[in-house]
Parts: C-alpha cells; sequence; structure tokens
C-alpha cells in the first residue's frame, strides 16, 4: 500500500450523503493534523445509482471499489411503504449484500460503546452500566442457516418447513483468527458465543475456536458461553464483555441487541472483513427516509465508521483515537442530535454536531 490510501465512498440514500460530508469533513480535519492523505472516489450505490444507471450496484461502482483500499459506505434503501417501487425494489439485496458477496466479506465487527455521560439514553439503568460499556461483537457472515437450503413441505397433511446450515472448519478459524487479533489491541478476552449443547455446527464451532486459541493465541483469555447465557449476560453485566465472537446467526441477533444499548442507531459503526484484511465500513442501521433531508441525523455512527477505517485498514491507532476521544468528548459537553436529547433539550443538527467533534480533533 503507497502513503496515499484510495477510499471507494458510497454515500447511498437516505441520510447517507448528509452524515458521510460530515465524516469526510472530520477525516480531513485528521489528515491535516497528522500529515496523512487520502484520495476519495466517490461512486453511486443503493437507489441513488438505480434512478442513474437501472442497476443498485453498477460495474464502475464495483471498479472503484476493486481499486481502493477501503469501502467508506452510507446507507441504502428507500422507505418501506415504497419498497415496491422499482428504484427501492430489492435495494439492500442488490447493493450492500452485493457489495459483501463481490468482495467475500467474511466478518463483521460491530463494536458497542455506552459513555458514562450517556448512561440516561440508554435503556439499561446507570448502576448497570457502571465506568461505562466497550464491547465488540464480530460475527461470521458467510456460513450457518442463512446459505443452506430453505423448503417448504407437506408431511401427513400438515405445513411443515426446513432450513439447513452449514459451517466449515477454515469459515470457523478465519473468523475465530481475526476476533483473537482484535482482542490482543483491545483488552485480551474473547467470548466465543455457540449452542453446543445441541447443534453439531455450535460442537465443530467450540471445538475450531479452541484449537486455534491453543495453537496460535494462548496469551487471549477465551470463554465459551452459550447463546441464550450471552443475551442475559448482555443485558445484565455488558461491562464484563471486550470481544464477543459468534456465528452467523447468533451473531446478527445479539448484535442488534448490543446495538440498543447506547440507546440509538445513529451512534452504531461496524465494519466488514475478508481474508485479504480488505473491509467495508458503515453505519449500523439504514437510510432513515423518516429524518432525511432535514439536516438533524446524528453523523456518529458515519464518523466512528471512519475512525475503524484509519484504524483497522490504515493502522492510523492514533488518528482514530483522535476521532473516537473527540466524540466522547463533543457527548460529554453534551451535544445531542435529535435521536439522542431529552424533551427540554436543544437539539443540535448533522453539521453542529460534525463541529464539536471536528473542533475537538483540531
Ligand atoms: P433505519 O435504521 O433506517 O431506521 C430505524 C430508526 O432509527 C428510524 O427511526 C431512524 O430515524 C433511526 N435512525 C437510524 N439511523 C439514525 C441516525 N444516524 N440518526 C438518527 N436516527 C437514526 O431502519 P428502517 O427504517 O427499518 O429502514 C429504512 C431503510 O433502510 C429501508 O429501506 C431498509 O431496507 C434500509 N436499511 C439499509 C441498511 C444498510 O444500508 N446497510 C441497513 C438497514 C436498513
Amino acid at each position: 500500500m503507497s502513503d496515499i490510501k484510495r477510499v471507494a465512498v458510497l454515500a447511498g440514500d437516505g441520510i447517507g450523503p448528509e452524515v458521510m460530508d460530515e465524516a469526510l469533513a472530520v477525516l480531513a480535519v485528521v489528515c491535516e493534523k497528522y500529515s496523512r492523505r487520502i484520495n476519495f472516489a466517490q461512486a453511486l450505490v443503493g437507489g441513488a445509482a438505480y434512478i442513474k444507471t437501472a442497476s443498485h450496484f453498477p460495474d464502475e461502482t464495483r471498479e472503484i471499489c476493486a481499486k481502493s483500499d477501503a469501502i467508506l459506505f452510507g446507507s441504502v434503501g428507500g422507505p418501506v411503504s415504497q419498497s415496491h417501487l422499482p428504484q427501492w425494489k430489492g435495494c439492500e439485496t442488490n447493493s450492500i449484500l452485493a457489495v459483501r458477496k463481490a468482495f467475500k466479506l467474511a466478518a463483521n465487527f460491530r463494536p458497542t460503546v455506552v459513555y458514562p455521560s450517556m448512561s440516561s439514553g440508554s435503556p439499561l439503568k446507570a448502576e448497570v452500566i457502571g465506568e461505562g460499556v466497550d464491547l465488540i461483537i464480530i460475527r461470521e457472515l458467510q456460513g450457518d442457516v442463512y446459505f443452506g437450503e430453505h423448503t417448504f413441505f407437506e408431511s401427513q397433511g400438515e405445513r411443515c418447513a426446513r432450513d439447513s446450515g452449514e459451517y466449515t472448519e477454515s469459515q470457523i478459524r478465519f473468523v475465530a483468527q481475526t476476533a483473537f487479533n482484535a482482542a490482543r489491541k483491545r483488552r485480551n478476552v474473547v467470548h466465543s458465543v455457540d449452542k453446543a449443547n445441541v447443534l453439531h455446527m455450535s460442537k465443530l464451532w467450540r471445538e475450531v475456536v479452541s484449537e486455534v486459541h491453543q495453537s496460535e493465541f494462548s496469551d487471549v483469555k477465551l470463554e465459551h458461553v452459550l447463546v441464550d447465557n450471552c443475551a442475559l449476560q448482555l443485558v445484565k453485566n455488558p461491562a464484563q464483555f471486550d470481544v464477543i465472537v459468534a456465528p452467523n446467526l447468533f451473531g446478527d441477533i445479539l448484535s442488534d441487541l448490543a446495538a440498543a444499548l447506547p440507546g440509538s442507531l445513529g451512534l452504531s459503526p461496524s465494519a466488514s472483513f475478508n481474508s485479504e484484511g480488505f473491509a467495508l465500513y458503515e453505519p449500523s442501521g439504514g437510510s432513515a427516509p423518516d429524518i432525511a433531508g432535514k439536516g438533524i441525523a446524528n453523523p456518529i455512527a458515519q464518523i466512528l465508521s471512519a475512525a475503524m477505517m484509519l484504524r483497522y485498514s490504515f493502522g492510523w491507532d492514533a488518528e482514530a483515537n483522535a476521532i473516537e476521544s473527540a466524540v466522547s468528548s463533543a457527548l460529554a459537553d453534551g451535544y445531542r442530535t435529535a435521536d439522542l436529547a431529552s424533551p427540554n433539550h436543544k437539539a443540535s443538527t448533522t453539521r453542529e454536531m460534525g463541529d464539536a467533534i471536528r473542533a475537538r480533533i483540531s
């Protein structure tokens, strides 16, 4: 990789372009401060691409992504009530899922941070949040029941349904290595989620995770936890977790549970990696058509996604830390967009929140 990084910017639909503008402006401030260079290539995706090219993920966008060091993604999709219209029909499947498939993105990172200053916005009590929650869920993306055979059938006069799932050793090994490597950069603890008391896929999962741990990562603390207990613990005592690694289905559910802890989807970034380390960074939420175009969306999930890109794709830890500290400090100083503001609190606009974060970097 050269010293100048190339980033494909796919802002997409709804609030995507609004929050992306703030993230790009934050990156400009960070690059200025740390003498870094990033070349951004904007490309169309989602409904915005469809109206110009009749495709939700045009070839030109795919080529721009393939020539880049990372993808910074906004969000795609229109109002759920308009999902029958050609611009929106199949939009998510044809764009974000197609990008994940095209670049074989196999491990999804969803960090959850509940800052002590924000504990009143969390559905959990302040004493449960304690000194704050800082965990990351790493979800396997290519195996499990999502990719097996799905059938409806009849048996003895009844309607029945069957979904089959599969895991290979190499799929599990990759995501386990990814989780242990991530833990080494954090607090060095991994909880591996499964249902090994019942499912064969889970028995293999536990076996392979333990082997990877013993052979390559014995310095990291590993605990196995059943998925039902993990859900309970995430609500009862989320501060105990550092890195959670989970199969596709369990990870899907647990990461949404964890995303609820900070009190708004607008705070949750995410990243998806392939086995070569290439990654896409995006907010966990969608295009929020209910608030799009009003200048009130929370840009923090997009800005923190950009910070993850600096850390994981470019190894720029100081720059990523500067963004994360600025976000934490803007929140501690009382800045709140409408999704976070209490009724008697004047909400900041998208731009004002971006400005507050940039001011705390420079
Ligand atoms: P959504 O995540 O867009 O919105 C859910 C709620 O959270 C809304 O009330 C919204 O206003 C709020 N919200 C989300 N992000 C916010 C932010 N940054 N600031 C403030 N509030 C925020 O989910 P939805 O309404 O179910 O879906 C809307 C569209 O988004 C659909 O077309 C759906 O298919 C699409 N979608 C796309 C992605 C993606 O691009 N990866 C993910 C999920 C949903």
